[in-house]
């Protein structure tokens, strides 16, 4: 049996002893609408407690000492990022380079260079990839020629299972046939796309090119090839965004042939062409973070009237054909391996990141080097981290089964779990605890929550953080 908590005191009475302002930060306020009220804001934009960066003069080393074992075959998955966009769309915040076809061709031939270069060590060797995700940027801007050479050198340097989930992530503009056909032929066989809102007007502040029209139209175009899971995005909280135009994106799901979809919350950033215009008065206001709540609330009772299977608290499959594996594994903590300028990855003891300036990248190719611009070694909670941040995105929260796989002292969160279901958060069930509709809204503040109070009772540490994350009300 394990000590007691290592912090000393009790969590109950930890939370219990919070100063006003803290507690509403960590456990929330009590209130009659929780969806809309229990926290003023998302506190940090991705959950997490981080690991400790390693220093520079080690990240070759590391690399290079990674690929000599086989490592983890627990499930593997690839990212590859393609930094380049067509447009620059007004909400982004993390845009790297328009497309030029000269640099485009010149970037391909250094990430097929990159995934050659450990293609015959025993890391990349050794386990099949259950996943491969060409994410961006926006990676249906390629060329058919040019993602055609791409998709034939990941079937050369990588280890596929024979379900690979391969998905290319991209915009309506580009569902041409040309470029489809290049996708198919080569081998992907899901694709995501940044949708974000069907309604033109809507679309055009946002930046997206097509009208209503075009994007039903192309979507329907794409699945009646019957060759891959048609996944859209759609964001909530746009400006000109109305009750009634999100009741139409969501009925527009529910009209085309799709096999899944995600919801994300808009995220305004400050320094985003979309706040400046909002700020100079060219388009209304982003909705508020509790107006986003309630267009989150309208979609859940909307959906649950569906049949649909919600897989995640922002992703639902209404498709057999639809199995979102890439993002489970990177959810569970599953190896991925980083290619591209941006990519970030996973090794078995070490986050990586590559350089993301598109010509710091091709230059440290062109000296042999595996591009990295970060390498941080895991937290060493790491893998009860990923059990509860798996566990919130699924929904629900087994603690007795977390105690019971990695230590009795977790059952302490209890006291926590009490206090959400109190406040209309979590609703317990005999065995596990289940996100309301209000705790799938809040559950980044969740997941938070629970992670530094995981940190404090095994390691003794008490600190919570916040992030300035958007700057919708
Ligand atoms: S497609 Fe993605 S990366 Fe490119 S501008 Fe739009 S939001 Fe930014």
């Amino acid at each position: 049996m394990k000590a007691a908590n290592a912090s000393g005191r009790s969590l109950k009475d930890v939370l219990a002893a919070l100063e006003p302002e803290l507690s509403e930060m960590v456990i929330g306020r009590p209130t009659d609408s929780p969806l809309q009220e229990s926290f003023d804001a998302k506190r940090v934009m991705h959950s997490g407690v981080g690991g400790f960066p390693l220093p520079r003069g080690e990240w070759q080393s590391h690399w290079q000492a990674a690929l000599t074992n086989p490592g983890t075959g627990a499930g593997r998955s690839a990212y590859i990022h393609i930094p380049f966009c067509q447009r620059k769309c007004s909400y982004c915040g993390f845009f790297q380079n328009f497309c030029q076809e000269e640099l485009e061709t010149a970037y391909i031939d250094r990430l097929i260079a990159e995934l050659k270069m450990s293609a015959d060590k025993p890391y990349q060797s050794s386990n099949p990839m259950n996943a491969i995700f060409l994410g961006g940027g926006t990676p249906s801007a390629l060329s058919p020629a040019n993602i055609s050479r791409l998709l034939k050198a990941i079937h050369d340097y990588l280890p596929l299972t024979n379900d690979c989930e391969v998905t290319l992530e991209g915009r309506v503009h580009d569902l041409i046939p040309a470029k489809m056909e290049a996708w198919f032929a080569d081998g992907v066989n899901r694709v995501s796309l940044g949708v974000q809102s069907f309604n033109t007007k809507v679309r055009q502040a946002a930046g997206r090119i097509d009208s209503r029209e075009v994007v039903m139209e192309r979507l329907r175009a794409l699945a009646a090839y019957n060759q891959v899971a048609v996944i859209v995005d759609l964001i909530y909280g746009l400006p000109y965004q109305t009750p009634e135009v999100w009741r139409e994106d969501l009925n527009a799901l529910k009209a085309l042939p799709l096999d899944g979809w995600d919801l994300y919350q808009l995220n305004l950033w400050e320094n985003s062409d979309m706040k400046k215009a909002i700020d100079a008065g060219r388009i209304p206001p982003a909705a508020t973070t509790q107006e986003q709540a309630g267009m989150f609330g309208a979609a859940r009772n909307r959906l649950d009237g569906w049949p649909v299977n919600q897989i995640s608290v922002c992703h639902w499959g209404k498709t057999g054909r639809e199995r979102n594996l890439y993002n489970h594994m990177s959810q569970k903590g599953c190896v991925m391996l980083p290619f591209g300028a941006g990519a970030g990855g996973r090794l078995d003891d070490a986050l990586i990141m590559l350089e993301r300036d598109i010509k710091q990248y091709m230059g440290r190719m062109d000296r042999d080097e595996k591009p990295i611009m970060m390498m941080l070694s895991l937290h060493p909670l790491t893998d009860i981290h990923d059990a509860v941040k798996h566990q919130i995105k699924q929904g629900y929260l087994d603690i007795a089964g977390l105690a019971a796989q990695f230590d009795p002292r977790l059952t302490e969160l209890n006291a926590l779990l009490a206090i959400w279901e109190e406040r209309g958060l979590v609703a317990r069930q005999p065995e596990i605890a289940r996100l309301t509709t209000a705790g799938q809204f809040w559950y980044v503040n969740l997941t938070q929550s629970v992670l530094e109070c995981i940190n404090a009772m095994l390691q003794g540490e008490w600190s919570w953080e916040k992030q300035k994350v958007a700057a919708q009300g």
